[in-house]
């Protein structure tokens, strides 16, 4: 047998009760949720250090519905810009294309 794992069924006990604990806690009161404009910020690499780390404390181990909420929001948001590109995209490749074809129409 080896002694190299000091760490009992107890000691993890108690870590997940201190975690569901703080997890409980952050949801109840709703502690310091950030504003929309910094998680979004964080969601795209824009935060980091210790306001990173506070964050992906809030977000990742609290699961904070709220904040869970607003990035579903934004993978939404985001869903729908990226459609919109496209389709602005494809516009202006056809009228490009139609003047292309008007302007040849023209030379010949
Ligand atoms: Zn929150």
């Amino acid at each position: 047998m080896s002694d190299d794992a000091p760490v009992t069924d107890q000691d993890r006990d108690r870590v997940e009760v201190y975690a569901m604990t703080v997890g409980e806690v952050w949801r109840e009161a709703r502690v310091s949720c950030p504003h929309r404009d910094l998680l979004r910020a964080w969601r795209e690499g824009g935060i980091k250090g210790g306001a990173a780390e506070y964050l992906d404390f809030h977000v990742s181990q609290a699961q904070c519905p709220y904040c869970q909420a607003n990035l579903d929001d934004f993978d939404r948001d985001d869903a729908a810009a990226t459609s919109q590109d496209l389709e602005g995209l494809r516009d202006r490749l056809l009228s490009s294309t139609m003047s292309i074809l008007r302007e040849k129409q023209k030379d010949d």
